[in-house]
């Protein structure tokens, strides 16, 4: 008989795991446990319970706790006390706590992995040979960083406690990429899983617990969203940082808004899975297996959406069908399947909802003819054709095994179809054209990108979104700042409390331009004629142009005179400079595809043309503030200085090479963030601008700036300094006029990638809660003055950091 022919009558025997052990842990703990706080197990009185379910078979595993606001102050209070020694323990001892979990976790690896498929559903060969190695490996890699902190990471401190939500998609998983990197950094946690999939990381905690970690460091308290609030909501947290739905990460950035809490979200996707022609279409074939039937497809990074080239399409969706017929679905525990079960009737009804509303929507549905067992929450691979890239089915995440493909002609067509998503996790470029991949790969926009691969993942590559899928990174070098913060800054106490409601709706960044009141004869002091007027205009698209509302405002000197006049900037004016500064970016070849090297030159051409004209820029610093010569000259040579440090920059922060397991090739890329809104301080109107704006243009950024408002005119004047020096129209603009209204403007733009706020404590809260609508970066000041002459504060990593997004691009090597 032909091997082939084998292949094809081969019957599968149950290879099955054993429940045994998980069931004898379960009995141990009488089916009921407690919530984790200072390493002691708490069963509050008249809590109410939560029953955790299989829901391969629907048994009842074990009851946990619902902890309430009690519970929560008992948890934060339990790390915030042990944050006291636990941030002061040198890093080579928090090292050996941190690989002594990594050898429990190794020692306990079965028991953490049959309970796993137990508790959320997913195949044993899956929760063994990738979820729990994993975890170890985040708490091995983390240690070395835990070890290397004091020396390479002095410039930082720990952020203090931190409150931790995560999804029921890869329960241990997703706390591994929490904890580890919070504690090797110094931080204690509270950590609240997912409703669904509680019981892994309460065995987790006794494995925390056998390691001899001290008491408080890690925390984990069960519950529902309300205690998610509850955590999210407290004071004595310093920092959130989420796993889960989009809708929720919104909901967490508007109750952080203006709090000085540090935020992360890794949020949902939609990611593409491109097949061109010239693919090994096998491969790809089990490609999308692995992309979308990988833990039944309710993975943040799933190919869920596949574009294949037209020419190859109807050959790849079949040799993709027939392979369907050929996937297992049936027990969790059976070594020899290869899809498990849903999480949950609930997630089961998501999910075929989500199906139906396809074929409303035109879609033509394929499941293959396979036997799914009778009871349990079991769905089938499915595949659906023929729907319009707009379809809700094609744009929105489902979070099930439910594939939607469609068709490309071109790779230019492909990259425009790719992006067009509004979120951006991952994606997976198949092609045996390694240039036409690479290109295509470094074109859309996501945190993963892996080219001929597919959800790759390691403890040394950063993981995270960007735009809707969220922002800040967990894994690498990248994912360690999450959990820290210059040594030299205190957590921000801002000194603003938003409206109870939660709102935004208030007068904040309303506008109404009035007309200056100007010396009644317009004749300057001790002249004869009418002064010849010099009122600056907007500075868009490398042109002055004139403020669409035709209005100016006065700007005032020292004594209260009036000095001059510049444009009182409205929407339209954002709306036309982000226009601009979007148009620069895109070009070909934009701002950002330009050389490292060009942009260092153009840096170092604005700060010669800059330091050439020093004096006149010292006088009209001097002019606006009451500050002497001799310091307005110190500023002016400072904004110098700092423009040199970002020419140096320009073209030495693009990335590294990640020490993964992949043998290949995983490089990090410091991509520009896009389009980035700038609203300046007052203080240091002139050093201010240029420390801000140079580390963003350095990194291939374009920006819209909105200068000081109580004294803009060094930088209008700056105008002539960009002119003369190469800086290509639209990568710098700016506009002039009342500080909050323009960043109105500029946070509710769905076009600004990233807006960065100095300015009061009110505002900053706005611009946080407003950044929500597309989920867009936000930088803010919280109303604390920042000293713009030292180095240490006024430029540095920090700057650079705000200025990227790491894109992570994994390429297998070999035949
Ligand atoms: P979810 O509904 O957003 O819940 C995630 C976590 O947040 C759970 O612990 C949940 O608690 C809690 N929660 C819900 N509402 C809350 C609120 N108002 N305040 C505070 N906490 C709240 O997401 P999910 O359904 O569990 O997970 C699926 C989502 O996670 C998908 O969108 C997926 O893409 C995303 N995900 C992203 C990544 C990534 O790295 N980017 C990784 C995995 C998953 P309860 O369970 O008690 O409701």
């Amino acid at each position: 008989m032909e091997i082939s022919e084998i292949f094809k009558t081969m019957q599968y025997g149950p290879a099955p795991e054993s429940p045994t052990a998980v069931q004898a842990w379960l009995d141990d703990h009488q089916r009921k446990f407690g919530l984790f706080i200072n390493n002691q197990w708490i069963i509050p009185e008249g809590a109410s319970s939560y029953p955790s379910y299989n829901p391969a078979s629907g048994e009842k595993l074990a009851d946990t706790v619902q902890a309430g606001q009690k519970e929560v102050d008992q948890a934060v209070a339990a790390a915030r006390q042990a944050f006291k020694t636990w941030c002061t323990t040198p890093g080579v001892t928090r090292a050996r706590y941190l690989y002594a979990i990594a050898r429990n976790i190794q020692k306990h690896a079965r028991l953490l992995a049959v309970l796993e498929s137990m508790d959320n559903g997913k195949p044993i060969r899956e929760s063994r040979d990738i979820d729990v190695p994993l975890l170890a490996r985040h708490f091995y890699y983390h240690a070395g960083w835990a070890q290397l902190m004091d020396k390479e990471l002095n410039d930082y401190q720990p952020v203090g406690v931190i409150g931790q939500i995560i999804p029921w998609n890869f329960p241990l998983l997703m706390l591994a990429w929490k904890i580890a990197p919070a504690i090797a950094m110094g931080n204690t946690v509270v950590l609240k899983p997912a409703s669904y999939t509680r019981l892994s990381a309460l065995l987790f905690a006794e494995v925390v617990a056998e390691a001899g970690l001290p008491p408080g460091v890690i925390n984990v308290v069960t519950g529902s969203s309300q205690a998610g609030t509850m955590i999210v909501t407290h004071p004595d947290v310093d920092k959130i940082a989420f796993t889960g739905s989009t809708e929720v990460g919104r909901i967490l950035r508007h109750q952080t808004a203006g709090s000085g809490k540090k935020l992360s979200l890794e949020l949902g996707g939609k990611s593409p899975f491109v097949v061109f022609e010239d693919a090994d279409l096998d491969s790809a074939v089990e490609g999308v297996v692995d992309a979308i039937w990988f833990n039944q497809g309710q993975v943040c990074c799933a190919g869920s959406r596949l574009l294949v080239q037209e020419n190859i399409a109807p050959r790849f969706l079949d040799k993709l069908k027939e392979r369907m017929q050929h996937l297992r679905v049936g027990d969790p525990l059976d070594k020899c399947i290869d899809m498990g079960a849903i999480v949950d009737q609930t997630q089961w009804d998501t999910i075929d909802s989500w199906v139906k509303t396809g074929l409303q929507e035109g879609g033509e549905v394929f499941q293959p003819d396979i036997e799914l067992p009778a009871a349990g929450c079991f769905y089938p691979p499915t595949l659906i054709t023929g729907l319009d890239p707009a379809a809700a089915t094609v744009q929105e995440e489902i979070f099930g095994p439910v594939l939607v493909s469609l068709t490309f002609r071109t790779p230019a067509e492909a990259i425009e179809l790719a992006n067009n998503t509004r979120y951006g996790l991952a994606a997976s470029v198949w092609s045996d054209n390694i240039n036409l991949a690479l290109d295509v790969a470094s074109k859309i926009k996501a945190g993963s990108l892996w080219v001929n691969c597919t959800n790759l993942f390691d403890a040394a590559s950063g993981f995270g979104g960007y735009r809707e899928s969220g922002f800040g990174r967990e894994g690498g070098k990248e994912g360690l700042y999450e959990y820290l913060r210059p040594a030299w800054q205190a957590r921000p106490r801002p000194d603003f409390h938003p409206p109870e409601s939660g709102s935004s709706k208030s007068a904040w960044g309303a506008h109404t331009p009035t007309r200056p009141s100007l010396p009644a004869n317009g004749k300057a002091e001790g002249e004869s004629l009418p002064a010849v007027d010099r009122t600056p205009k907007m500075y868009i698209g490398g042109k002055q142009v004139r403020p669409d509302g035709n209005y100016t405002r006065a700007v005032f000197g020292r004594k209260g005179e009036i000095i001059g006049q510049v444009g009182d900037g409205n929407r339209k004016d954002i709306r036309d400079a982000v226009e601009a500064a979007h148009a620069a970016h895109t070009a070909r070849p934009g701002w950002a595809m330009r050389h490292g090297y060009n942009r260092s030159q153009i840096l170092y051409f604005i700060a010669e043309n800059l330091a050439t004209r020093r004096d006149e820029f010292a006088r009209r610093i001097v002019s606006m503030n009451a500050g002497s010569l001799k310091s307005a000259q110190v500023e002016v040579d400072l904004a110098v200085e700092r423009l040199f440090t970002y020419a140096a920059w320009a073209d030495k922060y693009g990335g590294s090479v990640q020490e993964t397991t992949l043998r290949g090739i995983t490089v990090a890329l410091n991509e520009p963030v896009g389009v980035i809104g700038i609203a300046c301080p007052d203080e240091y109107p002139l050093l201010a601008f240029a420390s801000l704006m140079a580390p963003a243009i350095a990194r291939g950024n374009t920006v819209v700036m909105v200068p000081s408002e109580k004294y803009p005119l060094s930088a209008t004047d700056f105008y002539q300094v960009l002119d003369t020096s190469d800086v290509p129209p639209g990568v710098v603009n700016i506009v002039t006029g009342n500080r909050d209204h323009l960043t109105k403007t500029l946070v509710q733009h769905e076009d600004v990638d990233s807006v960065w706020y100095f300015g009061t404590a009110e505002g900053s809260y706005q611009v946080e809660y407003e950044s929500a609508a597309n989920m867009k970066r936000t930088w803010v000041s919280y109303g604390i003055l920042r000293k713009w002459n030292s180095e240490t504060e006024g430029s540095g990593e920090g700057f650079l950091h705000e200025a990227t997004q790491v894109k992570n691009i994994w390429v297998p090597t070999g035949e």
